[in-house]
């Protein structure tokens, strides 16, 4: 994500702030100019039309309504369908903090130029299900468009063990949002239903005859085979011996669309951390002791990714994962990118980036 400013004093602003730190100004993030602008507390308003969205108060929501919607509530509010009741508190904490990693995922998919539509303007649109297993199940997924949180996931302590129950190095709720909207992406970028043009995309043609899905079955293999068996039969037996060659996960092996839907997650993460380190200045110039070092500099320059080909994207991206997984052992935590892109899964991410770059909404 950018680093933000506030309009009156300058003073630096991130993603969550709802008022500048340094000066005292409410703050509200405005989607349409993708930047935050002062905001009248009295009134609720800022400038032109926009208000704040009515989330502000149960949810925390910095956002404004500035779409012109008539109804109250802001782009990334309007995507969930489902959440809790106000008489839950403690699920309402979670979905809370739930809905502000959903902002961060709303503002990159803004950003990429992918087609964010409420489900209740446009039924090839997206709308999310975040819900409180605490009294009955609930099954984290995606359904034709319907993403399917469990908001026990925005417990701590319960992720951490899932976490560890499952073998998996990273775990957060960010990653969950990624992952699962990555299949509602895969509807729209690769079997194509017609929101968007994309030089490689079907549209609405017949699905067989597009050279996206082509593409895709070349390189994640065919999503024709049996999920629900292939999903059973990863559970049962985990992951072939040597999946780490072709798959960025364990669970990418279970079928191509897990595939892509884990390969998809992992662009949003780099793309989103490249973004980050650029807006903030980070240059990595190699370690002091020197390796073989040609290929230990990482400039990670703001908006270049588009124009890019996936290989310099990774290549920027390698040696600035290098560093930060060595800050952060400093400080006693794990790698922040524990994760390894070989060849072949680098042209999975080279499939999604040429998708999400050639997207024509
Ligand atoms: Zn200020
Ligand atoms: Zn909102
Ligand atoms: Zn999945």
């Amino acid at each position: 994500m950018r680093a933000f400013s506030c309009g009156v004093c300058g003073n630096l602003l991130v993603a969550e702030n709802s008022v500048c730190v340094s000066c005292g100004t409410a703050q509200g993030f405005s989607p349409a100019v993708m930047r935050f602008v002062p905001v009248d507390v009295a009134s609720g308003m800022a400038s032109g039309s926009a208000v704040q969205c009515a989330n502000l108060a149960a949810a925390g929501c910095n956002w404004l309504v500035d779409d012109g919607h008539a109804g109250r509530l802001c782009v990334s509010c309007r995507l969930t369908r489902t959440r809790p009741n106000d008489e839950d508190a403690a699920a309402v904490a979670v979905w809370a903090s739930t809905e502000s990693a959903k902002r961060r995922l709303v503002y990159q998919l803004l950003d990429l130029g992918l087609p964010v539509v409420p489900r209740s303007d446009d039924a090839r649109g997206l709308a999310f299900d975040l819900l409180s297993s605490a009294r009955s199940p609930v099954v984290t997924g995606h359904a034709d468009g319907v993403v399917t949180i469990d908001l026990a996931e925005g417990h701590d302590a319960h992720r951490e063990a899932m976490r560890v129950q499952m073998g998996e190095p990273y775990r957060t709720m960010l990653g969950h949002l990624r992952h699962e909207v990555g299949h509602y992406y895969w509807q729209v970028l690769v079997r194509g239903n017609g929101l968007v043009g994309n030089g490689l995309a079907g549209g609405q043609g017949p699905a067989s005859e597009s050279p996206a899905l082509q593409r895709f079955r070349h390189v994640f293999g065919d999503e024709r085979s049996d999920y629900r068996q292939a999903l059973r039969r990863h559970y049962a037996t985990g992951p072939p011996r040597g999946w780490a060659a072709g798959h960025v996960s364990a669970y990418a092996t279970a079928h191509p669309w897990e595939d892509w839907a884990e390969t998809f997650a992992h662009y949003l993460h780099i793309r989103d951390t490249l973004q980050s380190a650029a807006a903030y200045g980070m240059v990595v110039t190699g370690p002091e002791e020197p390796g073989p070092g040609v290929d230990l500099v990482a400039l990670p320059l703001e908006d270049a990714a588009a124009g890019d080909t996936i290989g310099s994207v990774v290549g920027t991206w390698l040696p600035l994962t290098y560093a930060l997984n060595a800050v952060n052992r400093s400080m006693g935590k794990g790698d922040l990118y524990p994760f390894v892109l070989t060849p072949p899964v680098i042209s999975k991410l080279g499939v999604v980036h040429d998708l999400v770059v050639g997207v024509r909404v």
